[in-house]
């Protein structure tokens, strides 16, 4: 069979019915343009939800994969491996970590963390301080544990029992953390900025608040920075940017570029609790998505490359505002960097999908953050002039659904 007898009425014959694709399907992309198998040609604002933070086919990963390629692919965590060491010593060198446990998905890497807040406070304190508390609106991955801090319930329906010892407070209100939080709280986990839940950033003394709470009650600030690190907010982490230090963090996402890779890092004192054999992972630190990411997070580090983010996020800002002014469309234009969310304004209520898709159909792929947000998560290093090509294929979008 070749590629071109590949359709997309195909996936629903073949494939479990969890996503409903788009009815085109991509075959290339280079930079942050992108190709149909009708060759139809699409501005990319999307990235792979926050992924492909150095555009599609960026030489110097496909370099890195290449090199990588012909050394050596897996060893599992019998032995370890120069690449997984090297990027470990980078993500330390550059962040608060000591350590680093590697995953292969945002998922795991919360749950390789949630598992260690447990386990710090068990081996500190006892088995009663287990409990955990996030955030309503929260996305931490779709594992149960995972699925199960997160604070949308809809994704858990049909699937429980869930886990025990969860309890949600509001974001961005401290008040409803103080009135959970207690001895028994192992940790707390919050994303700086929500993604999934509508492109929410945190207020700074919100976070800055639960790291106090954390301190005064001995429990863990785990920050999910799946979708906000590597570079998405125009700093290395939104850590960094907020000046709030967690005590475990999470990455995956744009870590490998586009290449399954995700992360756990967390201080020397607290990484004990993880001593031999208490956790692992089959392709966890494999070299080839170690070399990826590795040459990720070299471009991405580089001051000149943050600062474009920040620049370049004016741009879409000002894009967005003017086109949201103009048809009515958004309310507000929230978010950090390249993490930017248009909220819908009462008119457009409940059409982000449909924004999205007739998006698509004039050329500009776009995410949605629920009903009512519109996402742009696009490559860290898109060209200015990707930005205003695709910016006016969403105004024309936008002017063909106002009719
Ligand atoms: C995407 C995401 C996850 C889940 O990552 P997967 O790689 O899909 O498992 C977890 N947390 C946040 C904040 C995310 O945006």
């Amino acid at each position: 069979m070749t590629n071109n007898t590949i359709t997309r009425e195909m996936f629903d014959d073949v494939m479990v019915p969890n996503y409903a694709p788009a009815s085109m399907i991509p075959v290339k992309g280079r930079g942050s343009r992108v190709w149909d198998q009708e060759g139809n040609e699409y501005v990319d604002f999307a990235g792979g939800i926050a992924v492909t933070a150095l555009g599609h086919a960026h030489p110097g990963l496909v370099g890195a994969l290449k090199d990588q390629a012909t050394k050596i692919w897996h060893l599992s965590n019998v032995m370890t491996n120069e690449p997984a060491i090297h990027l470990a010593q980078t993500l330390c060198h550059l962040t608060f970590a000591e350590r680093v446990f590697f995953a292969n998905s945002g998922g795991e890497a919360n749950e390789a963390a949630f598992k260690l807040a447990r386990r710090h406070a068990w081996q500190h304190h006892g088995e009663d301080k287990h409990e955990i508390i996030a955030f309503r609106n929260s996305f931490h991955g779709r594992t149960l544990f995972t699925v199960s801090v997160g604070g949308q319930p809809k994704y858990l329906e049909g699937f429980e029992p869930a886990p025990g010892g969860i309890r949600h407070a509001e974001f961005n209100n401290l008040d409803s953390v103080k009135e959970l939080i207690s001895s028994k709280t192992c940790a707390v986990v919050v994303e700086p900025v929500q993604g999934e839940g509508g492109v929410l950033p945190g207020d700074p003394e919100f976070l800055k608040g639960l790291r106090e709470l954390c301190d005064e009650h001995d429990a863990l600030l785990v920050f999910d920075e799946v979708q906000s690190g590597v570079g998405r907010t125009g700093h290395l982490y939104a850590y960094q940017h907020y000046g709030v230090t967690p005590d475990i963090l999470t990455t995956a996402k744009a870590l490998g570029g586009g290449f399954p890779i995700g992360a756990m890092l967390t201080t020397a004192e607290i990484a004990q609790s993880l001593s031999v054999g208490t956790h692992g992972s089959t392709y966890g630190g494999n070299p080839l998505a170690c070399a990826v990411a590795q040459r990720v997070i070299d471009v991405v580090s580089q001051p000149e490359v943050l600062k474009g983010v920040r620049e370049r996020s004016k741009t879409f800002r000002d894009g967005l505002k003017w086109i949201g002014d103009k048809y009515d469309l958004f309310d507000e234009v929230r978010g950090e960097g390249l993490l930017l969310g248009g909220v819908l304004s009462e008119t457009w209520k409940g059409r982000a999908k449909e924004v999205l898709k007739a998006a698509a159909e004039e050329g500009v792929m776009v995410l949605v953050a629920g009903p009512n947000v519109v996402r742009l998560a696009p490559s860290l290093i898109i060209p200015e002039s990707d930005i205003e090509e695709g910016l006016e294929r969403f105004e024309k979008a936008v002017k063909r659904l106002v009719g």
